[in-house]
């Protein structure tokens, strides 16, 4: 029997993570099939056909274990990015990193400063480790909290994490603002920029955050994936561009040795390849997402601005309530569980009949509410 005197504290503590539903796990509590699956921002399309392709031809090899130095899809990362492959470490899934990262530097007691509300593993993985997570929130207006994140770096910090386009909100932080920041930052704080919506940037918002990073000078990790974009969120594939190969040398070992397996990555390799494919799905989601924004304004919701392939909404009471009976109906939202933002939800941009059925499942919005401001 598991005495809870034998977790450690910080562990026993940690709320469960709020993942989707996978369809199969859907499939067996509502006893309906899912017509809309939106609350893990999954690609509409899926991986390119070279990516599954590449699953077959390799699947056969999977009696011998994977090159753990990951040589191959390291070299092809470098290359794409113009990075030395010794500045790249891969994950199983960028999760895994976040996790790696803070097992290499985390001493209990440290603060780590990130934004609320905020992808939900930047503040697992700290706390596990027994350090205290500041969070700085968006105002009102969501613009990206860069001066209240300046602020919180008065005091020392051992990270300062955050992603942009943000998940679960959406905006991105400017290039002049990005600067601004790390101008700010000490240089013994290691910056996390978490870039997992990064290909969904448009051309004048995107910008080379990599070579900003490399002038402020202190210790970073650019953090990317496969599972969004690329369309390969079960094969779990993720990656750090690292100031420096002694970063990425501290992260191998703290991740598992054998963290890609041989099917991962095969297919990360080859859907870095397929240009075409990774447009069409950004252009499909671009021209989605402003049609689904519009139609959320018609239907009286407010929603914050996004650069990602998802978009924040507020509802008319409880988030959790809305997202239930949207699963009755077979569409699956995310409802926030952070405060203050428990009558927000996040939907993924899909396909356009995904994102028809949640418009046909979703009410009119009847009368404002201010959990917020109340909160
Ligand atoms: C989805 C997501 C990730 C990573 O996902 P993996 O599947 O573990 O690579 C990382 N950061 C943010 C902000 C995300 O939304």
């Amino acid at each position: 029997m598991t005495d809870h005197s034998l977790i450690r504290p910080e562990v026993a503590a940690l709320p469960d993570y709020n993942a989707g539903l996978a369809l199969e796990r859907f499939r067996s509590v509502y006893g309906i099939d899912a017509v809309a699956k939106l609350d893990s921002n999954e690609s509409p399309l899926g991986p390119s056909p070279a990516a599954v392709q590449a699953i077959r031809e390799a699947a056969a090899g999977v009696g011998r274990y994977p090159d753990a130095s990951d040589e191959a899809l390291r070299r092809a990362i470098g290359l794409a990015n113009g990075v030395e492959p010794e500045a790249v470490i891969l994950g199983n899934g960028s999760e895994d990193l976040i996790g790696a990262i803070y097992r290499a530097v985390l001493r209990p007691g440290d603060r780590v400063v990130t934004i609320c509300p905020s992808f939900g593993l930047h503040e697992f993985g700290a706390l596990a480790c027994g350090a205290l997570v500041d969070k700085v929130s968006f105002p009102e207006d969501w613009e990206f909290p860069v001066d209240g994140l300046i602020a919180a770096l008065r005091q020392p910090a051992r990270v300062l994490i955050f992603s942009s386009p943000s998940n679960p909100a959406g905006p991105a932080v400017t290039q002049g603002d990005f600067a601004r920041l790390l101008n700010a930052v000490p240089k013994r704080t290691l910056v996390v920029f978490d870039e997992a919506y990064r290909e969904y940037l448009a051309p004048g918002v995107v910008f080379d955050a990599l070579a900003l990073l490399r002038d402020w000078g202190g210790p970073w990790l650019s953090l990317r994936t496969f599972s969004k974009a690329y369309g390969l969120a079960g094969a779990r594939v993720g990656y750090g561009i690292c100031a420096d190969a002694a970063l990425a040398k501290a992260l191998r070992k703290t991740r598992n040795p054998f963290a890609i397996n041989a099917l991962a990555a095969t297919s990360a390799l080859a859907a870095l390849q397929d240009d075409g494919h990774l447009a069409r799905v950004v252009a499909l989601t671009l021209s989605e997402r402003a049609r689904v924004a519009d139609a959320l304004a018609a239907k009286g919701y407010e929603l914050a601005p996004s650069h990602g392939n998802f978009l924040f909404f507020r509802t008319p009471a409880s988030a959790a309530e809305l997202a239930e009976a949207l699963r009755r109906k077979g569409v699956l939202i995310k409802a926030w569980q952070e405060e203050p933002f428990l009558d927000w939800a996040r939907v993924t941009i899909s396909s356009p009949s995904e994102n028809d059925a949640f418009l046909a499942a979703l009410p009119a919005k009847a009368a404002a509410s201010s959990c917020r401001s109340a909160g």
